[in-house]
């Protein structure tokens, strides 16, 4: 049986005032939701501050995004053993605003995967396909490629300490969401696309679900067979709708 994981990917917002505001109503407000893992990933200049905050609390942290160089000079880039020193356990990997505003690469999302899960921290692939590769029928093509650029380079076992999310590029920030049969067919596609060449992992893995996700359309999301919880932007930085989101988790 697959934990739930509810991420908040804070994206670009915050404040040293506003985040301690918010994370004090959510550690508050999340002590009976023990069923479910939550995790919180604000700006990296801001991870300090919010592990700070989170120590000792059942919220794991993360990051938005990382390098996939090891070191040196890469101005303006983080490397994952700064993360790893902050103990993050998450790092997102691939979302689509680094994919189409930062031009990442399926090659270059493979390689920043590979240095997250070598530093021992776990990485949230993020795939998805525009609402033109929806519309001509090319979604699962283009979720299956994203995949595979991981599965080239990292194997199967790669995917043993990682989670995926699905995020259909048309419904982030957007408030149109995926209808809960056409998130499961896709998550249940990937699945299966993992289970061919490993059952036990594809069995294991957590695929959450993103894309405007909030309080009133998470329980009928998250109540699908392959949908193991969100990856949650806008409606995280709201402290009652982001704790109604993961209560609504299984
Ligand atoms: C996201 O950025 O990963 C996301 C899902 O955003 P939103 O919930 O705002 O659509």
């Amino acid at each position: 049986m697959r934990q739930s994981l509810v991420v908040a990917n804070w994206k670009m917002n915050g404040s040293l005032a506003s985040n301690q505001a918010l994370l004090d109503a959510i550690k508050q407000g999340c002590q009976d939701v023990s069923h479910v893992q939550i995790s919180i990933c604000p700006p990296a200049v801001y991870l300090a501050q919010v592990s700070q905050l989170l120590t000792g609390s059942a919220i794991s942290w993360g990051a938005q995004n990382v390098s996939h160089e090891a070191g040196g000079a890469f101005t303006g880039e983080i490397a994952v053993s700064m993360l790893a020193e902050l103990q993050c356990r998450y790092v997102i990997i691939g979302h689509s605003e680094r994919r189409s505003l930062y031009a990442e690469s399926d090659q270059v999302v493979a390689e920043k995967f590979a240095r997250v899960r070598n530093a021992g921290l776990i990485p949230i692939l993020c795939v998805g396909e525009t609402l033109s590769e929806r519309e001509s029928n090319q979604t699962e093509a283009v979720v299956l490629r994203q995949l595979d650029a991981v599965l080239a380079s990292e194997g199967i076992a790669g995917f043993h300490q990682a989670v995926i999310a699905y995020e259909p590029v048309w419904a982030i920030g957007t408030g149109k969401t995926a209808s809960r049969e056409q998130a499961q067919a896709v998550h249940a596609v990937i699945r299966q696309h993992l289970a061919k060449q490993d059952a036990a992992v594809a069995e294991k893995i957590q695929i959450l679900y993103g894309g405007s996700v909030k309080a009133n359309n998470a329980t009928e999301l998250f109540a699908m067979p392959d949908i193991d919880g969100g990856l949650i932007g806008g409606a995280s930085l709201q402290a009652q709708e982001f704790l109604a989101i993961c209560k609504a988790a299984r």
